[in-house]
């Protein structure tokens, strides 16, 4: 997996699939509700939150703009303080990395923080093969891992399952990879989460290796951020020995100051929080406590193609909080699966290709047309990605990237023919004759009795190849005589 679902259809076809499931569409409009009522709630509060969107804005510009200094700088600090760099173009790079520091410890087992950027890499699955499990620990994660399952939301990886479901799935799968179910498990959600909590527990004590992600990774200080509502990363980022951090190199933030606007936009665009109930930094290596070998995988993965991307490059101030996709009609009505990818939604839309490129693959080059442009995302935005300028951008390199690949559609028939026609004073001047003839004809039929209410006379009442199109539109009457031949008749129009 390479940040796209091996063998999805593109989006139409999925989408089509998702919206017959009442089940799945009914899970969704609830849960994104109940998030997007708690997101207005808070972000409410904040007198100067249209600032703070433009600052996080402009903090990101600034560090992309220079992305290379901050990195080299990250990598400093990082290794000043006992940590250890590495660099990954792509998921191939990345898994072997994290597979290979596995291998080193001889560690048949890791428990994961949940992080998108190894979701995008298909690491779990990169690990299995080399006989490694990974232990998501999340709880929506970990739901999705036990039911064999893709994740439909950012934030919210299991928000297409229900209570019921969710309890189903933990007493059929827990008791197969640890701590079973409790028989008489209830859907209450204070018992799944007790359940989940006895299961993971075991698993956290045991595991000699841990591998996280990273909301933001500070150059100045060499700093990695996760922030969390569970506490289950906490344990992953202090119990065991090793610590891996796969971070997309968009991850940096030149100073401590800047992670001020993230601190206050995100937990509120996310979770509808105040503030996130676990912010947890690490800085290297600390003798005697928490893990005694950090390694930082850095990871490019498309991202510097995404920034060579004028239009594009603004979709890596993305910092994950999904509130997009929660206010997204399109989204809340297919739910993430349709997009094939574990960026689903409107950030998803953009992000895929940007990352990908376009003419890469049809379900990629679906996904720009998911979406009805309403800029609903983009207002709550909290970096004021333009998310509908990127999407309509996107389709018109979707379109470039396949031109004379596929026969021409009609629309691009009559352009081509539009095109030839303009090209030429004297080809212009014939097309010019031609419907003339064609307009005295029309006036004939049209005063034979074929005159619309209201004496307009139009094309669409008469049997020609185009009355299907104006069956339901109004197209007016060509000129008897061009403005052309007009000026030739009467030499300017002098008397
Ligand atoms: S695009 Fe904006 S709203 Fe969507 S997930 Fe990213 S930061 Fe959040």
């Amino acid at each position: 997996m390479t940040g796209t679902f091996v063998g999805m259809p593109a989006f139409p076809s999925a989408a089509r699939t998702a919206l017959a499931d009442t089940q799945l569409r009914a899970n969704l409009a609830h849960a994104t509700g109940t998030i997007r009522a708690k997101r207005a709630n808070v972000v409410g509060e904040v007198e100067d939150w249209e600032e703070l969107r433009v600052a996080g804005a402009a903090v990101k510009d600034n560090t992309l703009l220079h992305l290379d200094e901050h990195l080299l700088r990250l990598e400093e600090s990082l290794t000043a303080q006992g940590a250890t760099v590495h660099w990954a173009r792509d998921a191939a790079e990345a898994s072997a990395l994290v597979g290979d520091i596995a291998a080193s410890h001889g560690v048949d087992e890791v428990v994961k923080v949940k992080s998108m950027a190894t979701q995008e890499i298909g690491l779990n699955e990169a690990l299995a093969a080399r006989g490694i499990a990974a232990w998501e620990t999340d709880l929506a994660e970990l739901i999705v891992q036990l039911g064999d399952d893709l994740p439909s939301h950012i934030l919210v990886p299991a928000i297409h399952r229900n209570r019921a479901e969710i309890r189903e799935v933990f007493r059929r799968e827990m008791g197969k990879v640890g701590r079973a179910a409790p028989d008489d498990l209830t859907d209450v959600p204070a018992e799944l989460a007790g359940a989940a909590r006895l299961h993971l527990r075991e698993k956290f004590l045991r595991a000699k290796m841990a591998v996280s992600g990273a909301n933001f990774a500070v150059a100045e200080t060499g700093t990695l951020v996760v922030v969390e509502s569970e506490g289950n990363g906490r344990m992953c980022l202090t119990l065991p020995d090793v610590l891996v951090s796969v971070v997309g190199i968009e991850k940096v933030v030149p100073t401590w100051a800047d992670l001020d606007v993230f601190l206050q936009l995100l937990p509120r665009s996310s979770t509808g929080e105040r503030m996130n109930p676990y912010t947890s930094t690490w800085s290297g290596v600390t003798p005697g406590d928490g893990p005694q070998e950090v390694h930082v995988v850095l990871l490019d993965n498309g991202r510097t193609r995404a920034l060579a991307d004028e239009v594009g490059r603004q979709a890596l101030r993305c910092i994950r909080c999904s509130a997009c996709l929660n206010v997204c009609p399109v989204y809340e009505r297919t739910g993430g699966h349709a997009y094939g990818s574990v960026y689903p939604g409107p950030i998803g839309a953009i992000l895929n290709p940007l990352l990908k490129g376009v003419g890469v693959d049809e379900q990629t080059d679906s996904l720009p047309y998911a979406s009805s442009l309403c800029g609903a995302c983009y207002e709550v935005c909290p970096v004021r990605i333009d998310i509908p300028s990127v999407l309509v951008d996107l389709r018109a390199q979707v379109v470039d990237a396949h031109r004379g690949q596929r026969p021409p559609k009609p629309e691009a028939v009559a352009m081509r023919a539009a095109a030839w026609t303009f090209g030429r004073s004297g080809r212009l001047g014939a097309a010019e004759r031609a419907s003339g003839v064609f307009a005295r004809v029309s006036d004939r039929l049209s005063r034979d009795g074929r005159t619309l209410p209201g004496g307009r006379r139009a094309l669409g009442r008469l049997p020609w190849p185009g009355s299907l199109w104006s069956s339901a539109r109004d197209l007016p009457m060509p000129p008897t005589e061009s403005f052309r031949a007009w000026w030739k008749r009467t030499a300017g129009g002098r008397p």
